[in-house]
């Protein structure tokens, strides 16, 4: 795979890494280093590496964040319905 090939030129002095691609998706992708325990999360143009344990914290983060984002849009779905009726009302 061509993400395969620039990411191993791009540390050629680690050639001990084992790479495994743990996700990917739409918004981009996660790839272990078996040897390093670095997971390496990419967003577009962007790369973030980060330790395994870290790994674990983010998904709590995003988890945390996808629920609440939720309830911040149905809480504000709901004010706006109201405030419509209260608009009618007068
Ligand atoms: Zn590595």
């Amino acid at each position: 795979m061509k993400i395969y090939k620039a990411l191993d030129s791009a540390s050629s002095n680690q050639a001990s890494c084992l790479r495994v691609l743990l996700s990917k998706n739409e918004s981009g992708q996660i790839i272990f280093c078996e040897n390093c325990n670095v997971a390496e999360l990419e967003l577009g143009a962007i790369s973030l590496r980060i330790d395994a344990g870290t790994l674990h914290a983010l998904r709590g983060l995003l988890a945390d964040a996808v629920t609440r984002l939720a309830l911040y849009q149905q809480e504000k779905a709901i004010a706006t319905q109201q405030s419509a009726f209260n608009c009618s009302v007068h």
